[in-house]
């Protein structure tokens, strides 16, 4: 019988190549639900071609094509949580940008669903409750970001006891060499001109501050159930080595590959099996050298403050993710300078403290308390800060 996939972000970069690997892949994948935030022409044309049950929008009167055999859901959130709770999908992928996945994944979760999650923000910000979720469901979480992906890798039939540390490897970014002062004026098109990676703009601005890293530190605390002192990161520029783990006895695990998404897609959606894939293979010769540098984190001060709201916990992450969403939008929307970017988010988690419970309506407060805060810095409030 077909594995049947929704896909709540169908048309970013990794819903796009995700259905690349589910058409690559057409006799054990079956598309069932697609959702996207904006783009309906594309959402439109990925429901001719793969036939979809359920389908959702945003804005779905966007959508003016004829679909027989699909259902449109409801607008906003509601649509993605239709999405993923549809009875005929065994796996959502979470696909989304930012906090927007939140809920959908609870409810795919709640619902008996496989998890294979790009959208890191979810757990950075929820992963003390999805976690818990997913373990009393017994429903897995399977990462797709690559460094979780290679982490999960080294770790199949290993105990998790044994982990002494883990390594996350980050190509450092566009900005890798440049000085403090260089990059706290970066331009936008700076940027967005990642070395190595082809992503969407969020994660590639993330990608220059070093913020990703930082979540994904936040990430592998969650999906391994690591303490943060156990979580180190190591820049490593040719993007080969996707992540490492030591194990108590100095053995040292990495998973390595050519940067290619869809290889951790594959491996999230096929999981715990392996599909094969057609691709050139590793030619390490003409690669020449692997290099590897120690982070600095005092020209990424990103990276700094997301390791502090970790060991933080509570609250904190959440503050910070989404502080970097709001901050990040207004980089992008020509509003504040790179080197803002940080400076917002500090000062966001200085005024902050852990409420007394922390269930899943007190993250969704944190939420718009957070985006309300950063607005009003810039005279936006109950305005939405997008580019
Ligand atoms: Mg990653």
């Amino acid at each position: 019988m077909k594995r049947k996939i929704a896909i709540l972000g169908s048309t970013g970069s990794i819903g796009t190549q995700t259905l690349e690997v589910i058409r690559d892949h057409s006799d054990i994948f079956e598309v069932i639900g697609l959702a996207a935030c904006r783009n309906a022409e594309l959402l439109q044309f990925q429901a001719q071609a793969f036939h979809p049950q359920i389908l959702a929008l945003d804005r779905p009167e966007r959508l003016n094509g004829s679909l027989p055999g699909c259902r449109i859901a409801s607008p906003g959130v509601e649509g993605l949580v239709e999405v993923a709770a549809h009875p005929e999908v065994d796996t959502v992928v979470i696909a989304t940008v930012g906090a927007a996945g939140l809920i959908p994944t609870l409810a795919a979760l709640r619902a008996g669903k496989n998890i294979a999650l790009a959208n890191k923000e979810v757990l950075v910000m929820g992963g003390d409750i999805l976690m818990a979720e997913a373990r009393r469901l017994s429903r897995p979480i399977i990462p797709i970001d690559s460094e979780h992906s290679a982490i999960l890798q080294c770790l199949q039939g290993e105990d998790y006891n044994r982990i002494r540390r883990i390594v996350i490897t980050a190509s450092g970014g566009p900005f890798r060499n440049w000085s403090f002062e260089q990059i706290q004026a970066a331009t936008v098109s700076d940027a967005l001109n990642h070395p190595t990676w082809s992503m969407g703009r969020k994660i590639t601005i993330d990608s220059a501050t070093l913020m990703n890293k930082g979540l994904e530190v936040i990430e592998a605390h969650h999906l391994f159930d690591l303490p943060v002192e156990k979580i180190d990161v190591v820049i490593h520029p040719q993007s080969i080595i996707h992540s490492m783990v030591e194990f108590t006895d100095g053995a040292v695990m990495a998973q390595m590959g050519l940067p290619d998404m869809r290889i951790p897609i594959q491996f999230a959606l096929a999981f715990p099996e392996r599909l094969p894939r057609n691709d050139p293979p590793l030619d390490l010769p003409s690669l020449g050298q692997l290099t590897f540098e120690p982070p600095d984190m005092e020209r990424f001060p990103c990276l700094r403050i997301a390791r502090e709201a970790c060991r933080c916990g509570g609250g904190y992450p959440a503050v910070l993710s989404v502080a970097n969403e709001e901050a990040v939008a207004a980089f992008l929307a020509g509003c504040i300078s790179f080197g803002q970017i940080s400076e917002i988010i500090q000062s966001e988690m200085d005024s902050f403290s852990n409420p007394s419970r922390l269930d899943f309506e007190a993250i969704l407060a944190i939420e718009s308390q957070t985006r309300e805060s950063i607005r009003k810095r810039f005279g936006l409030a109950g305005q939405a800060l997008r580019p």
